[in-house]
């Protein structure tokens, strides 16, 4: 059975819809109080105070509306996205839904992928460290149908009530506040497939969320069903749903929008975590602090700019340049190449995307450019957006915006892969 892209599309959107809703609670209470000034401890992503004054420019931020924004910094409220992050992982299933099996097994559908997932892509600086310290399904008081989740269902009264009812439950043998986020893995049976409608969601910065020991439970991401698309790759690949949700924890927005992942294609696991292994994009690897500031080229200067890229799967070296259009925008460069966490890059080359941080999350933040249009790409594999798959530039092309007044010419490749780009701005 191969899944269309259609049932990609509607369960893509829930989740955004979703996001959507509860981050409004984050800009409210954060300007309300205006407790956390960005750069404080509990910030995710690179929010140092001292960054050289050469990448101010490339710093992008949208409007205080903008709910979950590419802008970076990312604003305090969300998980840690570097050092030693602990995940709660609660298993727990319903009277109309009783686990099959046991607990753990459901546990080991997410780990130790999920944690390899995160080494690898943040190059060791996110030391993710998951913990099931209830080895039992934790039987909820009410049956699944009356706590009436649906796709894109809202935080109140729901999930509220949800998450009510669990700290209830496991209050007594789990210590809340020793964790930095908290994962939901739901017995699979209770719900729809995920090939029909994917509940799977993610509450990010939610500061009014119900309080266990203490703190709120402001970033719990909600797994359900099972990605099981058909391919006969599910126990490899079907994990990579908890990266995605959990990349909300730390305050990615959605890349895919209303009309699937035509926006950014495999290039990123916010725009398709279904499919084979796929990593994310440099630009969300420098707002979750997993690029030094060294490793990011600011082309301000008008005129031309030469920069070195290395490949995004290789630890060490350049990795972005971004070309800042105006406050809110600009496009980012980097080198795509096989390894590490994209196991499918049919055509290696040189990536440009248009980043928007003025876009909330399911609207389109950040589109690819196809140097290819209309060609249909070069992947054959299932439930990986096939048109972008071979967006990226060769080596001798160019991408020209002649708005904006900025050329991206695509050089030589070195000997050690690593690839010269030019950028002209005037
Ligand atoms: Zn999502």
């Amino acid at each position: 059975m191969q899944p269309s892209s259609r049932r990609i599309r509607r369960r893509r959107r829930a989740a955004a819809l979703a996001s959507v809703t509860l981050l409004t609670l984050v800009v409210s209470t954060s300007a309300d109080s205006g407790r956390l000034p960005a750069g404080s401890a509990t910030a995710a992503g690179p929010t140092a105070t001292a960054r050289p004054a050469a990448l101010g420019p490339c710093m992008i931020s949208g409007a205080v509306d903008v709910q979950l924004s590419e802008g970076i910094p990312t604003p305090p409220g969300y998980a840690r996205s570097t050092g030693t992050v602990r995940a709660l992982n609660l298993m727990v299933d319903f009277s109309d839904a009783p686990g099959r099996g046991s607990a753990l097994d459901r546990y080991r559908e997410f780990f130790p992928q999920t944690t390899r997932w995160f080494r690898t892509s943040s190059y060791g600086r996110l030391d993710y460290r998951p913990a099931a310290p209830v080895g039992d399904w934790l039987r909820m008081p009410k049956p699944f149908k009356a706590y009436g989740i649906e796709r894109g269902a809202p935080f109140d009264p729901a999930y509220r009530k949800l998450v009510e009812d669990l700290v209830a439950v496991a209050d007594p043998k789990v210590d809340f506040k020793a964790y930095d986020l908290l994962n939901v893995l739901v017995t699979p049976n209770a719900g729809p497939s995920a090939l029909d409608t994917v509940l799977s969601v993610t509450f990010a910065g939610n500061a009014e969320a119900p309080v266990a020991d203490g703190v709120p439970v402001a970033n719990a991401s909600f797994i359900y069903s099972r990605q099981d698309d058909g391919s006969g790759s599910y126990d490899k690949t079907g994990y990579r749903v908890l990266p995605h949700e959990n990349g909300h924890v730390f305050g990615l927005p959605d890349l895919y929008t209303q009309d699937g992942g035509g926006a950014v294609g495999h290039w990123d696991i916010m725009s398709e975590d279904w499919g084979a292994g796929n990593d994310l994009l440099a630009w969300h690897k420098w707002k979750l602090g997993w690029l030094d500031d060294e490793q990011v080229a600011c082309a301000t200067a008008p005129g031309t700019t030469e920069h070195v890229l290395t490949p995004l799967p290789e630890r060490g070296g350049g990795k972005l340049v971004f070309i800042p259009v105006d406050a809110k925008r600009g496009y980012a460069v980097e080198l795509r190449t096989p390894g590490g966490n994209d196991e499918d890059v049919c055509k290696s080359g040189v990536l440009v995307y248009k980043v928007d941080a003025d876009v909330d999350t399911g609207y389109g933040p950040i589109n690819v450019v196809d140097s290819t249009e209309d060609s249909g790409g070069c992947t054959r594999s299932p439930n990986v957006h096939a048109e972008l798959s071979d967006a990226a530039f060769a080596p001798g092309r160019q991408f020209k915006d002649a708005g904006a007044g900025i050329r991206i010419r695509v050089g030589e490749t070195d000997g050690d892969g690593n690839q010269r780009v030019s950028v002209t701005r005037r």
